[in-house]
């Protein structure tokens, strides 16, 4: 909890809150405090892109550690040890074996699709435990459920094809958290219930619209949204402010800093 401890204090100083990336001096956004029902706050750390650390009463599950850039990924050594990993999918922008070797300790749990523990080194398949979309188990005591993950555009359906990756819906400190990984909206996600705080993407071509984006968040209406993964192909960052304005009163939307 050290590092995250530091971060919070930094945060409290207004002073931005480093995670120092070799090559592109690049800040990560202060962790936000979520109240959480069976007491104590959830610590949520956005890192970059996919990449997010949550934690709560001693715990730290970290999202998707990649790099950002082909020399990043020490980053993530900077962050408290992880009890849990989760994985959403195979991309290179969501799974990387170097830093999963560098920041898994001996007792964390990873959870992946099968395709992506097919693709891993034998230390790390060891600590690995494969969900299939609709499966659950409990990670370190937290309950984790793999909901599906995928393209519903025909133009865009190569790029996740449906059974290969996984969202997940975690419950920590009584709060459900939503991380749909690349996905759009489809009909098992449309009407997900009594989500706290749900993690969306928006880019092209490799996922949704912006309009696309609010109009699900307007169909589910999680307590807390925070849109992510929103960098397009060709750089430029998705109109988050108008997905904010679309998704009116239905949700919470936090605007921060991935990039
Ligand atoms: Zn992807
Ligand atoms: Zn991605």
């Amino acid at each position: 909890m050290h590092t995250l401890r530091m971060i919070g204090v930094a945060a409290a100083m207004t002073v931005s809150a480093l995670i120092v990336v070799p090559g592109i001096a690049r800040s990560a956004p202060a962790p936000d405090q979520v109240p959480t029902e069976h007491g104590g706050n959830l610590t949520i750390q956005p890192i970059h892109h996919a990449a997010l650390m949550l934690s709560w009463n001693g715990k730290n599950v970290l999202v998707d550690p990649a790099p950002l850039t082909p020399s990043g990924g020490a980053e993530f050594s900077e962050l408290p040890r992880p009890d849990v990993i989760l994985i959403t999918h195979i991309h290179p922008d969501h799974f990387n074996v170097k830093v999963l070797q560098a920041v898994a300790g001996p007792r964390t749990e990873i959870i992946t699709p099968r395709n992506v523990y097919e693709a891993m080194p034998a230390d790390l398949k060891a600590r690995t435990h494969v969900l299939r979309n609709g499966a659950q188990t409990v990670a370190d005591g937290i309950p984790v459920r793999a909901v599906p993950m995928y393209n519903t555009t025909a133009a865009r359906s190569h790029f996740h094809p449906k059974g290969l990756g996984n969202g997940y819906i975690l419950t920590i400190g009584g709060e459900r958290i939503y991380i749909a990984g690349d996905t759009e909206e489809a009909p098992e996600l449309a009407h997900l219930r009594n989500i706290d705080v749900a993690f969306i993407p928006m880019n092209l071509p490799y996922t949704q619209t912006v309009q696309a984006a609010a109009q699900w968040v307007r169909d589910f209406r999680p307590r807390i949204v925070y849109p992510y993964h929103y960098r397009n192909g060709n750089g430029s960052p998705a109109d988050v402010q108008q997905f904010k304005q679309l998704v009116g009163d239905a949700s919470e939307v936090r605007l921060r800093d991935w990039y």
